[in-house]
């Protein structure tokens, strides 16, 4: 069963969501022993916290605060969705930064609690078994499960380049053949969404994105490594809904993605009044300028940190002193330039004739109208100039 996502009736929309819960209830627990009340309190979180955090993802999904009991509810029955998670060229980032903090967040017990048939990193078996874990569990769960992909997918010299297991299979076919059964498939990390690191120029390994080699809908949750927010809100909101959620152009779900990261950044107000870092470490540094000119790329990237935070809340890269480097666009390995430099007219040439970014900061006293133009038509910008890849 899926609910649309456009239905605006609360009532109706509350109504379909109890259902849907009540559904999953009904599926086999993969674990009688577990609950989600246990995982919390052996891990030191009052049923408090799990309510505030409850309220946390419900309006993080822009659903009503009302909807906050019934979200404690579909995560109790989160484990009834089996999920294989795959590990193709990658650094397994996405998954450390997911499930080994220290102090893990209620977001990455929420992970342990769901149910990970497969998972390379976390699971016991290996080898011959391995393998057999996979195939036992596309079998079992075929057209029911949720696949999670983390890694781009090698292509050259016919995918040669990443070979599991003991029987040498493709990365490639065994992400064919798991998507072809799979519920949802969740592409988790900017590798798996776009291609990452591993298909930056020249990409001698022919690496691509996921939804390349398939032809089901994927969904992108890019970032390098994605908040651990955004993966688990990726999966309730399938969770409850049972369906995709609204998309952008670049297939990101549009509750975690549709605002740049320089709409939503506190330093956002020295952008305005033309009060920038000139230098690490300079004056400006210190009184909390905008990174602009040191190099942040958030004017162009499309992302919640700001809101959402990383290490439980407490901070994001620009509240640090560091500039954003665009971590969830398409190819920002290529397109971002140089970390610590702006893009100066790079990327903006298409859109404005010339008139670089830099020139526009260095004239920012012409008011906040024309910076607002800049920053609506930088996501148009990236796309136009985006040299195609080879084989695109
Ligand atoms: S350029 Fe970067 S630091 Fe400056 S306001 Fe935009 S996002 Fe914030
Ligand atoms: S601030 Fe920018 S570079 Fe850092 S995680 Fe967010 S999108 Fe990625």
């Amino acid at each position: 069963m899926g609910i649309d996502n456009k239905d605006t009736s609360y009532d109706s929309l509350y109504k379909a969501f109890e259902e849907r819960i009540e559904l999953l209830a009904k599926l086999p627990k993969m674990d009688e022993d577990n609950s989600i009340e246990k995982v919390i309190k052996e891990n030191g979180f009052s049923r408090r916290d799990f309510m505030q955090w409850a309220g946390m993802v419900t309006a993080m999904l822009s659903l009503p605060s009302t909807f906050t009991p019934l979200m404690a509810e579909a995560v109790k029955v989160a484990d009834r969705l089996p999920i294989i998670w795959l590990h193709m060229a990658e650094c397994t980032g996405c998954s450390e930064s997911l499930l080994r903090s220290a102090n893990p967040s209620i977001d990455s017990l929420i992970f342990d609690y769901i149910s990970l048939e497969y998972h390379e990193t976390l699971m016991a078996a290996s080898g011959w078994q391995a393998e057999q874990n996979l195939e036992n569990a596309m079998h079992k769960y075929k057209g029911r499960y949720i696949l999670m992909v983390e890694g781009g997918i090698p292509t050259g010299n016919e995918g040669s380049f990443l070979t599991i297991g003991g029987h040498g299979k493709k990365g490639k076919d065994i992400a064919i053949d798991a998507a072809n059964d799979a519920a949802a498939i969740f592409a988790i990390g900017t590798c798996s969404s776009f291609g990452g690191v591993q298909a930056a120029a020249p990409n001698p390994t022919g690496a691509v994105p996921l939804s390349k080699v398939t032809n089901k809908t994927v969904i992108n949750v890019p970032g390098c490594p994605p908040s651990e927010k955004n993966i688990v809100g990726t999966l309730l909101h399938y969770l409850l809904y049972g369906t995709l959620p609204a998309l952008d152009v670049f297939n990101r779900p549009k509750w975690a993605y549709r605002l740049r990261i320089h709409d939503l950044c506190e330093r956002r107000g020295h952008f305005d009044a033309g009060e920038f870092v000139q230098q690490f470490g300079d004056e400006g540094a210190k009184d909390g300028y905008c990174l602009y000119k040191v190099g942040c790329k958030g004017p162009y990237t499309f992302n919640n940190c700001s809101k959402q935070k990383f290490n439980q809340g407490t901070s994001w890269p620009v509240q640090t002193g560091f500039g954003c480097m665009g971590c969830s666009e398409p190819d920002f390995w290529d397109t971002m330039g140089t970390v610590n430099e702006p893009l100066k007219d790079r990327l903006y040439h298409t859109a404005f004739g010339g008139l670089g970014a830099d020139a526009t900061a260095d004239k920012i006293g012409i008011g906040i109208l024309t910076v607002t133009a800049i920053g609506i038509v930088a996501h148009a910008a990236i796309a136009v100039i985006k040299p195609p890849k080879e084989g695109e």
